[in-house]
């Protein structure tokens, strides 16, 4: 009679196989197992257990929900050639329904969302990408003659967990910029009793993403998170703390116009309304296109995309911010979210109109 880690084996051997047959050697799985552990900050002795976790068992089902959004995330993950999401979908996962890249349509597609909402109640994981409106029933976003709302409130309130991908979905994102129009907010607004993950950022870092899901399939639960739901992995430092320009502003040495020496020297960007030093993510170590740049590096300023409400508290994205209370080296994400919400709502009171970004005057920041 087989043991259980012969089945363990076996089904390892398989994925494995299936992986090689697609161009992934034993070695890069490996190698991102390893990397999973290191984003994951676990000890080395955790790769094995990765390793097993991932490729062992049943396969989790999966269903992605895409609404008010650019499909930024989707392009993301689908955009990874070493292995990540892109295999992770594929051989670890059993994606059910995905709008963007599945083969069914229509009648059929709708069924196999069904399908999965009334056999695996409780037992399946969600995507959202994208954000929900709420304003006039929900009408500004419908699939199959259902409003977005009415379907996330179904999958993901029926779902084991929810992990809401990119700035729209987990905080309404761009498409509730003021004045929303469509009354857009992210899942757990929308779905108070969803147990919901947010991996803002504009879009999601796919291997955020992968991390998130090897978390889940080995502790058998999503990784802790602060009070806005971030997984303290990929968002318990700010983009600050991590710049590699960082050394720059320590020395007071800045770029103050785009082109000038202080900017070709690669000096720090905060003079020109790089937002580093109030937005928490990981972006700096382990960056965009599998590690090849990210913004700051690439001469660009942080626009804080992975906070709330960030096309409305974050700009003008060119000019420092007044000063926030709660900035320090010492703050927290949770102190830093308050200072930003209370200038915002300073502005907003300031300006006695419902927008909180006006041009605002600086006030000899940090
Ligand atoms: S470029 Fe931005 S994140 Fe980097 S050190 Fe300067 S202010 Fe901080």
């Amino acid at each position: 009679m087989k043991s259980s880690s012969d089945d363990v084996l076996h089904e390892m051997t398989e994925t494995l196989e299936s992986l090689a047959k697609k161009g992934v050697s034993r070695r890069d799985f490996m190698k991102f197992c390893t990397g999973m552990a290191a984003l994951l900050a676990l000890p080395a002795s955790f790769i094995p257990k990765i390793a097993e976790a991932v490729t062992g068992g049943k396969k989790p089902i999966l269903v992605w929900l895409e609404y008010q959004d650019c499909a930024g995330d989707t392009e993301a993950l689908l955009r990874v050639t070493k292995p990540t999401v892109g295999q992770l979908i594929l051989d670890i996962l059993s994606v059910d329904y995905h709008e963007t890249i599945m083969a069914p349509s229509g009648f059929q597609a709708e069924k196999s969302l069904r399908d999965v909402v009334e056999n695996h109640k409780g037992n399946y994981l969600v995507v959202v990408e994208g954000s929900i409106p709420m304003k006039d029933d929900g009408v500004y976003c419908c699939i199959g003659g259902r409003s977005a709302v009415d379907l996330a409130r179904e999958v993901c309130g029926n779902a084991l967990a929810t992990i809401a991908v990119g700035t729209c979905a987990t905080y309404g994102g761009i498409p509730a910029a003021s004045p929303n129009p469509t009354g857009a907010v992210g899942v757990k607004e929308a779905v108070p009793n969803a147990t919901v993950i947010n991996l803002p950022g504009c879009p999601a870092n796919a291997e955020n993403i992968s991390a998130t899901i090897v978390h889940y399939l080995t502790f058998g639960k999503l990784p802790s998170t602060d009070k806005l739901g971030r997984p303290y992995f990929a968002y318990g430092k700010r983009i600050h703390d991590n710049c590699e320009r960082r050394g720059h502003f320590d020395a007071g040495q800045f770029a103050r116009q785009w082109g000038d020496e202080g900017h070709r020297q690669g000096w720090c960007l905060y003079e020109m309304g790089c937002k580093g030093p109030e937005t928490f993510h990981n972006c700096p170590t382990i960056k965009y296109n599998e590690g090849t740049s990210w913004p700051v590096q690439a001469g660009h300023g942080c626009i804080g995309c992975s906070e709330p409400s960030f096309w409305d508290t974050m700009s003008p994205f060119y000019k420092r911010l007044p000063k926030v209370p709660g900035f320090g080296v010492e703050s927290t994400a949770d102190k830093v979210g308050a200072g930003l919400a209370a200038a915002t709502a300073a502005g907003i009171l300031a300006h006695g109109i419902g927008r909180a970004i006006k041009p605002r005057k600086e006030e000899g920041g940090e």
